[in-house]
């Protein structure tokens, strides 16, 4: 890898494999706009920032390109509802023919975007969720709403069997 400090990463993630060749591979470190994410995750999940390493290795007929995304990603807490940030990292590894004109990373980071599936979905594992009777949020508030009863379905079930 040599002669890439002069070489200007394309804003929109397509390389010209020609280039890559020429400087027998590249390693870079970049920002990711957010915007370019924004129909991604589903709402009212949102990518806040993310930040791509890349490595491109080239071989006689084939580049590696391997990948790493990490980030901050909003994501909704599923038993309280609340908004909160949850950090993610990713990694992506393919590889493109030389006889190809584009390496295409632009759909590689939005493929590996799209796929962030197991990032954490609770606020907190102590989060206590809200009340199913009165949905106030029992983290913050104290109800004295109480459970259903235990009995009523024995009860339902006396019903029937008379
Ligand atoms: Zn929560
Ligand atoms: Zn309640």
């Amino acid at each position: 890898m040599k002669n890439y400090q002069n070489y200007d990463i394309p804003q929109d993630l397509i390389f010209k494999t020609r280039d890559i060749l020429d400087m027998e591979g590249l390693q870079c470190s970049l920002a990711l706009n957010p915007a370019d994410f924004a129909d991604i995750s589903r709402p009212p999940a949102k990518i806040k920032n993310a930040r791509l390493k890349l490595r491109f290795s080239a071989m006689p007929k084939e580049i590696l390109a391997q990948g790493e995304i990490s980030g901050k990603i909003s994501v909704q807490c599923s038993r309280c509802l609340k908004m909160f940030d949850s950090n993610f990292s990713e990694d992506f590894t393919r590889l493109f023919p030389t006889k190809e004109e584009i390496i295409d990373i632009m759909y590689m980071v939005k493929e590996t975007l799209a796929l962030l599936e197991n990032i954490q979905n609770i606020c907190s594992s102590g989060c206590k969720g809200l009340c199913g009777i009165c949905g106030c949020d029992r983290n913050k508030v104290q109800c004295s709403c109480r459970p259903p009863a235990a009995n009523s379905f024995a009860s339902l079930k006396d019903k029937f069997e008379k």
